[in-house]
C-alpha cells in the first residue's frame, strides 16, 4: 500500500508496487529493470522520480532521514570534482519542481552509504522522500552547486482506492458506504509555518502587514501574516530564531522569498522590485542573514 502514479512517458512516481523499503539490489541494471531508478548512469532519474546516493560526491551529506543532496552537472567525469557552476536544468530542475508540487522521490543508497550491505548486493531502496528545500551555495571545489534538503516523506492524507478495502462489502451493511471516498489518491505535504513567540512579536510590531508588498490580510478571526526566517532554520543552514532573522510576510511573499524568487539587498532594497523593505525602528535585520539568503539565490 502506498502512493503510485504513472506519468505520460511511463515513469512511475512514488512507490513501486510489491517493493518495500529496505530491499537490496545487485546493480543499477536491476534498479532500472524493476522501474525503481531509470537509467544506468545518472544520480537523478527522469522527472526526479528517484535518486541514487552513490557516495561519489564530496558535497553530499547523508544523515539518514535527512539528506543534503548535491545536484548534477559541472563535474569532471574522471575525477568527480566540480569544474563549472551547476545550472537549474534537467535533474536539478526536476527536483526543484518536485519540491514545488509535493511529488515524492524514491531514494536508493549505494554501498558507500550502507555499512552493512549484504554480500552480492550494491544498492538498497530506502523508500519515499520529499524535497523540502533547495538553494545554491559554493561547493568545496569553489563552484556554485545546487543543494537539496531531502527528507523522509510523511504521507499525511491518503485516500485509499476501493481495492485497499478488503472489508468493503461487510462495512456497507452497518454504515455509510464508500461511494464518497475520492477515487484519486492524494499526497499532501504540509507547509510548515513556524511561529514562535519572537515571530508573533515581529508580526504584531508590523501590524501583520507584509514587509515586502505592504498588504495586510484580514480574516474573520483577525489579521493574518507569516513569519519568515531569512536564514532558514534547520540543517544545514541552522539560522537562529531571533527577530533579526525574521520577516513578517504575507503568504505570497513568503513563498517567493523561500523559493528564492527575490532577495533583499544590503541597503534593504528588494531585488527585482522597485521598492524597499518596510522596516520598524524596534526591528533590526541582520546583514549577515540577508547576505546568507542572497548567496542561496546565487548572488
Ligand atoms: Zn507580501
Amino acid at each position: 500500500m502506498g502512493y503510485t502514479e504513472t506519468i505520460a512517458d511511463g515513469t512511475l512516481i512514488g512507490d513501486i508496487p510489491g517493493i518495500r523499503p529496505g530491499t537490496f539490489f545487485r546493480d543499477r541494471q536491476e534498479l532500472h529493470d524493476k522501474k525503481l531508478h531509470r537509467g544506468l548512469q545518472r544520480g537523478i532519474a527522469p522527472h526526479g522520480s528517484s535518486i541514487v546516493l552513490s557516495g561519489g560526491y564530496i558535497d553530499d551529506d547523508d544523515m539518514g532521514d535527512v539528506i543534503i543532496y548535491t545536484g548534477e552537472g559541472g563535474r569532471d567525469p574522471n575525477t568527480g570534482r566540480q569544474i563549472a557552476d551547476q545550472q537549474l536544468i534537467s535533474g536539478n530542475k526536476a527536483l526543484a519542481e518536485n519540491h514545488l508540487n509535493g511529488i515524492p522521490v524514491r531514494v536508493h543508497r549505494g554501498t558507500a552509504h550502507v555499512p552493512d550491505m549484504p554480500e552480492g548486493f550494491r544498492y538498497r531502496y530506502d523508500g519515499l522522500y520529499r524535497v523540502a528545500q533547495y538553494w545554491q551555495e559554493v561547493g568545496q571545489d569553489g563552484f556554485k552547486i545546487w543543494r537539496f534538503r531531502i527528507e523522509k516523506a510523511l504521507i499525511l492524507d491518503y485516500a485509499p482506492q476501493p481495492e485497499d478495502s478488503a472489508a468493503g462489502e461487510s462495512a456497507r451493511i452497518d454504515g455509510p458506504n464508500g461511494n464518497e471516498i475520492p477515487q484519486r489518491r492524494q499526497l499532501t505535504i504540509a507547509r510548515i509555518v513556524r511561529s514562535t513567540a519572537v515571530g508573533e512579536w515581529v508580526k504584531r510590531l508590523h501590524g501583520f502587514t507584509c514587509q515586502t508588498c505592504g498588504i495586510q490580510l484580514t480574516t474573520m478571526a483577525g489579521a493574518y501574516a507569516e513569519t519568515c526566517h531569512i536564514k532558514p532554520l534547520g540543517r544545514p543552514h541552522n539560522g537562529p530564531d531571533i527577530s533579526e532573522n525574521i520577516l513578517c510576510l504575507c503568504p505570497n511573499c513568503h513563498v517567493l522569498f523561500d523559493e528564492l524568487a527575490f532577495w533583499i539587498n544590503d541597503d534593504l532594497s528588494i531585488q527585482g522590485l522597485d521598492r524597499f523593505l518596510r522596516v520598524h525602528p524596534q526591528h533590526a535585520i541582520s546583514p549577515d542573514v540577508l547576505q546568507y539568503h542572497q548567496r542561496m539565490c546565487g548572488r
